[in-house]
């Protein structure tokens, strides 16, 4: 388990340092605003989609070094995907933080998004972790906005 611990802090700190697909996509056909108000997390999604896939996606905003993790490691995993891929990320994801999933028993698509499993113990922390995955999911269902409130 420590080993994991030093691998999320290793991950969590170049993400944050060097968040990827940081930054608008001027044709973004879709893009929605995270607000999580319990730290101050605010992001924006932007997303280009085309025949049914997420062609790019990108992320600006700030917050917590958790958050805006999170938000590079969306874009990297759901970039390129199809519409019911990344549902199914977004769905996989949400019930790994909130304890609904047993990652390492269950089949799923997680691979590297599996060290944020343990933020379940932190119940503030999930909602940091799964801010620019509701945003994601917000913009590909064309809603402007979420707030985890
Ligand atoms: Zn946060």
């Amino acid at each position: 388990m420590s080993e994991l611990n030093d691998l999320y802090q290793e991950v969590i700190l170049d993400h944050n340092k060097n968040p990827r697909n940081f930054r608008k996509i001027e044709n973004a056909n879709r893009k929605a605003d995270g607000n999580n108000p319990l730290c101050g997390d605010e992001l924006k999604v932007f997303l280009e989609l085309e025949d049914e896939r997420v062609q790019d996606v990108s992320f600006v905003g700030s917050g917590c070094a958790i958050s805006k993790a999170s938000a590079s490691m969306m874009t990297q995993m759901v970039k390129g995907k199809t519409l019911t891929e990344a549902e199914t990320l977004f769905d996989e994801f949400h019930r790994m933080v909130l304890g609904e999933m047993d990652e390492e028993a269950e089949e799923n698509h997680l691979g590297k998004l599996k060290i944020f499993a343990g933020v379940r113990e932190f119940p503030a922390r999930v909602k940091c972790a799964s801010l620019s995955w509701h945003t994601m999911h917000a913009a590909l269902h064309g809603e402007a906005e979420i707030s985890t409130e």
